[in-house]
């Protein structure tokens, strides 16, 4: 899985994917939105870069602490 380069107003941060199709990050950025308000871009990710977005190694830090048997994995399969 890649992961997604978003440079914003100069700063280039790498950050896991959205999961979810409503933005391009899993940080909820939206990458290329053509919004006049927004300066990212997404860029191609440089062979075996690292996450380095705070925000996404804290969702990845929080979901940890969870196990497998503490997600209803039934209903998800269903409804995705
Ligand atoms: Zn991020």
């Amino acid at each position: 899985m890649d992961f997604v380069t978003v440079v914003t107003s100069g700063e280039t941060m790498v950050h896991f994917p959205s999961r979810t199709g409503m933005y391009a990050t899993m940080c909820d950025m939206d990458g290329d939105d053509n919004d006049p308000s927004s300066q990212q871009k997404v860029v191609p990710t440089k062979l075996g870069a690292k996450v380095n977005c705070p925000h996404c190694i804290a969702i990845w830090e929080f979901c940890q602490q969870f196990s497998r048997n503490e997600i209803s994995w039934r209903e998800y399969n269903s409804r995705k």
